[in-house]
């Protein structure tokens, strides 16, 4: 049986990494039916739809996504496409596993990180809803409800005992926001009443960005609304090597899209230079949701076994190998 799979090769580093990931993936032997949409900013401007139906008709036909990264415009501009995915299947889960990985060398190298961060990805900050009330005062409107933060807590809870993982550390600033973050908050602790076997905890968002670098060893789940998460993931990716290796997973009760926690990285574009790990193991992330669990586990060793050989890494984590060389390593450790 083959699994249907919309692919969405993105734009910036993102056809470089997504292409990579595909062929990693082909490589473990499981059947993909590749459907292959575009997204990507050049289309975006184009024809002026930054969702085109093309993507969500897919999506809705395939239920799984592989996606590689779409530039957002800085200040001004088409809105985030990514954001605009992510509502409109309602994928409220963003899933980020953050661990080190063997033989790589890394700043924290010393210290066993293993963490995952769940972050809500329907609201917040990102409702998108700004107003300029008059000329050089503008509003920004951050979105909290119950509904999204109890079903995001769930989550988190159940993700927790279904991965034998013991702690969930809530994320919060409301000492400031005492309405917004408050509802977030009390809504994490009544579905951690549910869950007396797995430990809760809370930390104000400016300290839990301290402690992550003082000892990241004690975190196991972040459970964060939209935007700390957002910034939390970079912070973390920071600590096991990067964004070149942090895969990511959006889960809705639908429909579940994969992609890497970096963006399009136009710096490095074009170049043959991109990490495709993060991509690749965004794609072990689907296998796993597609039930492929001897492929999943094999693809990860073969990434893991290329980066404990030190050989073809690329640059972003100290190597000089080209994506296509990494790439290539990793289907040879598969060994099909
Ligand atoms: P966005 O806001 O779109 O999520 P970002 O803030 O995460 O983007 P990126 O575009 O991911 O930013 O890039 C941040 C930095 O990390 C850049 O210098 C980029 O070159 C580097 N980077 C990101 N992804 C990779 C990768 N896969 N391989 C190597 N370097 C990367």
């Amino acid at each position: 049986m083959s699994h249907p799979v919309t692919l969405i090769p993105g734009d910036g580093i993102g056809p470089e990494v997504s292409n990579a990931a595909r062929r990693a993936v082909d490589a473990t032997g499981v059947k993909i039916d590749w459907q292959i949409t575009e997204l990507n900013s050049n289309l975006i401007l184009k024809t002026g739809d930054s969702l085109p139906k093309s993507v969500v008709d897919s999506l809705e036909r395939t239920h799984v996504g592989l996606k590689g990264p779409v530039t957002t415009p800085i200040a001004g501009g088409f809105s985030s496409v990514n954001v605009a995915l992510r509502k409109r299947l309602d994928l409220y889960a963003n899933v980020r596993p953050v661990h080190s990985l063997p033989g790589l060398a890394t700043r924290f190298q010393d210290v066993k990180i293993d963490m995952v961060i769940v972050r809500e990805n329907t609201e917040d900050l990102y409702s998108g809803l700004e107003h300029e009330v008059v000329k050089d005062v503008v509003t920004g409107l951050k979105v909290i409800t119950r509904a999204a933060s109890i079903r995001i807590a769930e989550y988190a809870f159940r993700f927790a005992v279904s991965a034998g993982r013991k702690k969930i550390t809530a994320i919060h600033k409301a000492n400031i926001m005492k309405l917004a973050d408050g509802l977030f908050l009390r809504c994490c602790r009544e579905v951690a009443a549910c869950y007396p076997q797995i430990q809760y905890h809370e930390l104000i968002v400016d300290n839990a960005a301290m402690q992550l670098v003082v000892r990241p060893e004690t975190f196991d789940i972040l459970l964060l609304p939209n935007l700390y998460g957002d910034i939390v993931s970079d912070l973390a990716a920071g600590l096991v090597g990067g964004l070149g290796i942090v895969p990511g997973a959006n889960i809705g009760d639908q429909d579940a899209v994969f992609e890497a926690v970096h963006g399009s990285a136009p710096d490095i574009a074009g170049k043959g230079i991109a990490n495709p790990t993060a991509m690749m193991m965004s794609a072990v992330l689907m296998l796993i949701h597609l039930k492929e669990h001897e492929a999943a586990k094999h693809l990860q060793s073969a990434i893991e076994s290329v980066y404990n050989a030190k050989k073809h890494l690329t640059c972003d984590v100290g190597g000089n190998a080209s994506t296509e060389v990494f790439t290539d390593a990793v289907i040879a450790a598969l060994g099909h």
